[in-house]
């Protein structure tokens, strides 16, 4: 999966990408975290959250006694749009099949989406607000919305809200 995801060219984020960036973690792993897209450094070392939003993204973690390595972390699309903005419909559609077949392979005992774009893309736009920590179904999976790290580093009152559903995501494993 990551060899085609690495060579992919079915949309346009591919012609300024310098590494497509797959997503990495444990094969197996219980738990699978989907955020948004990657951006410059993730782009550059062709690995998921490498940057301030994945440091606050490992002290997220590590509050509920988990190593990065013990979970499975991918975005939504695998290539980084340019400047930053963000993806697009048809990227996301396009790249959709990735994020499902990488889904069936991991059999997650809980999908987590990190922000709005992972969240819309699986259980439609409901409001971070009012969904954050709850608890859906996708698919059969169980899958709970959380803020995106990058919302913890913008605002970092919201960095407790989010060790809280840690919290809760640990409880539904
Ligand atoms: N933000 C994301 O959504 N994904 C990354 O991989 C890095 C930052």
């Amino acid at each position: 999966m990551a060899d085609k995801i690495k060579v992919c060219t079915k949309c346009r984020l591919h012609e300024n990408r310098k590494n497509a960036v797959p997503g990495e973690g444990k094969k197996d792993s219980k738990i699978m975290l989907i955020g948004e897209a990657p951006g410059k450094n993730e782009d550059l070392e062709g690995r998921p959250f490498v940057g301030r939003a994945g440091e606050l993204l490992e002290e997220l973690l590590e509050s509920v006694d988990l190593e990065r390595d013990e979970v499975f972390i991918t975005n939504v699309v695998k290539c980084r749009p340019p400047n930053n903005r963000d993806p697009r419909k048809d990227e996301i559609k396009t790249c959709n099949p990735y994020l499902q077949k990488q889904i069936s392979l991991i059999e997650p005992e809980v999908i987590v989406t990190l922000g709005n774009h992972a969240t819309e893309t699986l259980v439609g736009n409901r409001g971070m607000k009012k969904i954050h920590g709850k608890r859906f179904e996708y698919e059969g999976f169980k899958l709970i919305p959380m803020y995106h790290p990058a919302a913890g580093l913008y605002n970092p009152g919201l960095k407790e809200t989010m060790k809280e559903d840690m919290r809760k995501l640990v409880e539904n494993l």
